[in-house]
């Protein structure tokens, strides 16, 4: 696309390093913000009408253990993330997970691997499964049938292995994908420059001897029939590698994908479970219909880390939030563990400087409230 301006610099950031969305070098290690994301699936076996992954559409896909271990294992030589993060779609549905995840781990690139699941499969979930990893994320959606009975049994399990459980509940979602996309470079690059995955929660991603800043960029090609290998960088054993993959995670322009995606400033609704033959006419949208022109403005001015769809178990009142976005913002700060807690983390709030009203620049008018950011 032939991107060039800093669009976080030109929006009035007004200091980087302190969005600390940066990877840093450190000892001779890349330091990401936070996680790597490791997709052992792209499919998913329920169908959440905003899913950030394009999961209810994609076809059947699964990681396969040697090349997951061929890809880490130059990585690990490199990179250095806090802890994996293991999902896909529905990782529960990949049958030889274990091996995946073991794979991972046997290069030495981290010693921490939570998997995130929706939670509708825990109930088969193996105890290979179990021993491989060291933390499970429960992701609980409105709607999906049986997932209190399988949170009773799963409590118990990860109570008697001292496993981390975390359960967060997910009422509302934004929008992500736009398959008509914009010709307004200008709203890409200010939809970019507001997106916490590339700026501030870092969800990098490795597939098939690539790797990428965040899988949207995966999906997003996927959507449009493009292959995502020109959005990320080869996995190279060579010299300037690490060179070249810092300077790609700290990119400032946009991705070919972004033209597509609208990040983490999407129009917000209500969770639902949708049928997948009416996904994708879902997500047939111009980029400025899936914009929540606030949410942007917002966001230019101030980001946080939080992700206020993602409600903790225990303080969920059903419906309550819907009425209240604020509280649900404020609550969102307070990502407390369910189960077993280990502290709490508070959404790290970066100041901006204000920039030139959005909607005035679009010429779009805008109906919508602000309100959260989007899960994972
Ligand atoms: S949001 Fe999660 S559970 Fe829902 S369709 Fe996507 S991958 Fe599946
Ligand atoms: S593709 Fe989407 S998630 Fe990835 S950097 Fe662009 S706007 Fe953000």
């Amino acid at each position: 696309m032939g991107w060039t301006a800093d669009w976080r610099i030109l929006n009035g950031v007004r200091d980087l390093s302190g969005i600390s969305g940066l990877s840093k070098l450190i000892d001779g290690f890349i330091i990401p913000p936070t996680h790597l994301e490791l997709n052992v699936v792209d499919h998913c076996n329920i169908a959440c009408r905003a899913c950030n992954h394009a999961s209810p559409i994609m076809p059947a896909w699964f990681a396969d253990p040697d090349t997951v271990f061929r890809d880490y294992a130059i990585l690990a030589r490199h990179y250095r993330p806090a802890f994996i993060k293991v999902l896909g779609g529905e990782p529960l549905m990949h049958r030889h997970l274990d091996r995946v995840i073991g794979a991972a781990r046997a290069t030495g690139i981290g010693d921490h691997f939570t998997l995130t699941t929706n939670g509708t499969l825990l109930d088969r979930m193996s105890d290979a499964v179990w021993e491989a990893i060291d933390e499970l994320e429960v992701s609980v959606y409105p709607g999906v049938a049986g997932i209190e009975d399988n949170l009773r049994q799963t409590r118990d399990k990860a109570r008697a292995l001292g496993k981390k459980l975390t359960v967060f509940y997910y009422d509302q979602f934004r929008a992500t994908f736009n398959l008509q996309g914009t010709t307004d470079r200008d709203l890409v690059g200010k939809v970019y420059a507001a997106c916490k995955i590339a700026n501030l929660w870092g969800c990098h991603t490795v597939r098939e001897g690539y790797f990428y800043k965040c899988p949207q960029s995966i999906y997003a090609a996927l959507l449009a029939g493009r292959p995502p290998e020109p959005d990320g960088i080869a996995i190279v054993d060579g010299t300037d590698f690490q060179t070249d993959l810092l300077a790609y995670v700290n990119a400032t322009v946009p991705l070919t994908a972004c033209a597509n995606c609208v990040g983490t400033v999407g129009v917000q609704e209500s969770h639902a479970l949708m049928p997948r033959k009416q996904w994708r006419s879902h997500i047939n949208l111009t980029m400025e219909e899936a914009v929540d022109y606030d949410w942007l403005e917002h966001s230019l001015i101030t980001l946080d880390r939080c992700d206020d769809c993602k409600i903790p178990a225990g303080i969920k009142p059903a419906g309550f939030l819907d009425r209240l976005p604020w509280l649900r913002h404020a609550m969102s700060h307070f990502q407390l563990p369910s189960v077993q807690p280990t502290g709490i983390r508070l959404g790290r709030r970066v100041l901006r400087q204000p920039v030139e009203a959005i909607r005035a620049d679009s010429g779009r008018p805008s109906d919508a409230e602000p309100g959260s950011e989007e899960r994972k």
